[in-house]
């Protein structure tokens, strides 16, 4: 940290580094100045206008993203003439900007109608005819591209040249007729296009996964980590339950970043940002016990059969569990299978099904968010290799599944390797596609329906929390452990359901 000066701003005194931007300095001291084109990550080029002070001694006013912290510096964002410039920088923007916030999804999150109903000077002064530009370009898998809603602050190409250094879009023509394009022969398909979505200021780019599905004031936002894979960014879930019928009836609508600069800084990945479809689809609600015949069961009941069948399997007892499972997952599978049951045999690494691309800005290659729990207890995984041939030999007779699909694991094998146990539990909270046979069924919470804690790939710990209300009987996984080891204690050591 460099020196700190003291300055005054809209009267008040202040202290701040020297040389610290006084947009920011001010944002540091709560004190908004409106802004489009500077974003904290991508620069300060100063061709929005909007974020002007006046500055005591200065022969004009200046704009604050461009502007240092000086010792003794009188600085006004809301001064009359401030005001008045920032209300004609405003006013500029308009000139070409469609009135059409009633039918714009960006609408209750949109920084032109936020500093229009603060700032706008209302009775505009603009007579001429807007310039008219394409409206429905599809910039992208994610990404829909309004031209004539765009302001050209530049943030989506700065993102584009500097982040992703894949350099879709660019600003073409000149004058009234410059736009956002897409470079020739380009889509907007890299694998961080959702970002530019996010730091749009206004209705220019839009997700088309969200558009139109449900107005932005009905959501509810709740801070979350992202289990896409073991970076853990930091994300709020944006869910949909005032208005149910909204959404495709889906409750999450949508998953946006939230600033850390030590894990993700501004940003997150598409494929964790559009990965959320199994919150709402596939879901296990019900606890069943399946074979011989399909039998509802209460948690209790579930719970001594279980018991009765885990203590019976002695080393015949193989757990596949998966990264998805919280630090306190993690502490009660400990606490029942290694302490209690002390099985030998656990298999969570990642298998393919749960590796994937890694590169240098934030996706890591294991695509689950918490091995690193499992580690940190001293938890050690077997080769799935090593499980198929215990399988196949009969030497694993009971085999427990903790949120994980076996056919990703094993593929069309998977169907074979488990008839060959004679008892099978699926835990967790999606039915995957071999969840019709298993002998049990559990259903588990999913991560936005309960609080947790992730440890990252780099050891840090962080929280999740419950957006939802569980679906139908699913409790967490570490309540079910929890169950299962109090139902373990009265369980008699004969008589398993086979
Ligand atoms: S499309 Fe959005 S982010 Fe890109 S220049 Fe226009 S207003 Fe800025
Ligand atoms: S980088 Fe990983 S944690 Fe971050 S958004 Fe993508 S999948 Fe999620």
């Amino acid at each position: 940290m460099g020196k700190i000066v003291k300055y005054k701003l809209n009267g008040v005194e202040r202290e701040a580094e020297e040389g610290r931007l006084v947009i920011d300095a001010a944002k540091d001291a709560g004190v908004e100045i409106p802004h489009y084109c500077y974003h904290p990550a991508l620069g300060n080029p100063g061709n929005c206008r909007m974020c002007i002070i006046e500055v005591a001694g200065a022969p004009k006013p200046q704009v604050s993203c461009r502007t240092g912290v000086r010792e003794g510096m009188v600085v006004s964002s809301d001064s009359e003439a401030a005001k008045r410039a920032q209300a004609s920088a405003l006013e500029l923007h308009l000139v070409n900007h469609p009135l059409d916030c009633p039918v714009c999804d960006q609408s209750g999150e949109c920084g032109l109608q936020d500093y229009y109903m603060k700032i706008g000077q209302y009775q505009s002064e603009v007579r001429e005819d807007k310039e008219h530009k394409d409206k429905r370009i599809v910039a992208g898998p994610h990404v829909m591209l309004d031209q004539e809603r765009c302001i050209l602050c530049t943030r989506c190409t700065r993102f584009v040249d500097d982040v992703t250094k894949t350099h879709e879009l660019g600003i073409f023509g000149m004058g009234h007729a410059e736009k956002i394009a897409l470079a020739p022969g380009m889509t907007l398909d890299n694998a961080y296009s959702g970002n530019v979505v996010d730091i749009c200021p206004v209705g220019a780019l839009t997700d088309r996964d969200f558009r139109y599905k449900v107005r932005v004031w009905y959501l509810d936002k709740t801070d979350s980590i992202c289990p896409g894979c073991a970076r853990g960014c930091n994300i709020s879930v944006h869910t949909n339950t005032a208005r149910p019928w909204h959404n495709d009836g889906k409750r999450v609508a949508r998953l946006k970043p939230r600033v850390n600069r030590d894990v993700n800084g501004y940003w997150m990945c598409d494929e964790g940002r559009y990965g959320f479809g199994s919150l709402d689809a596939d879901r296990l609600g019900k606890v069943l016990r399946l074979q011989p015949a399909r039998t509802e069961l209460s948690w209790e009941a579930v719970a001594a059969e279980v018991a009765g069948v885990l203590k019976n399997a002695g080393d015949g007892l193989a757990v596949v569990a998966s990264g998805m499972l919280s630090n306190e997952d993690w502490a009660a599978y400990q606490a029942l299978f290694v302490d209690t049951l002390k099985v030998k045999r656990h298999y969570f690494a990642s298998e393919p099904d749960q590796v994937g691309v890694e590169d240098e800005l934030l996706r890591k290659k294991d695509k689950v968010p918490n091995l690193k729990g499992a580690q940190a207890l001293g938890l050690e995984s077997g080769s799935f290799d090593e499980l198929a041939k215990n399988l196949e030999s009969g030497t694993v007779k009971t085999l427990y599944v903790v949120e994980r699909d076996l056919t990703k694991v094993y593929g069309d094998r998977a169907r074979v390797l488990m008839a060959k146990a004679g008892t099978t539990i699926l835990q967790g909270p999606n039915k995957y596609s071999l969840g019709d046979c298993f002998t049990y069924r559990l259903p588990a919470t999913a991560y936005v329906e309960e609080d947790g804690h992730f440890t990252n790939f780099e050891g840090k710990i962080q929280a999740y929390q419950k957006a939802l209300a569980p679906i139908g009987d699913s409790r967490p996984d570490w309540a079910i452990f929890g169950l299962l080891q109090k139902a373990l204690s009265g369980a008699k050591t004969s008589g398993a359901v086979a």
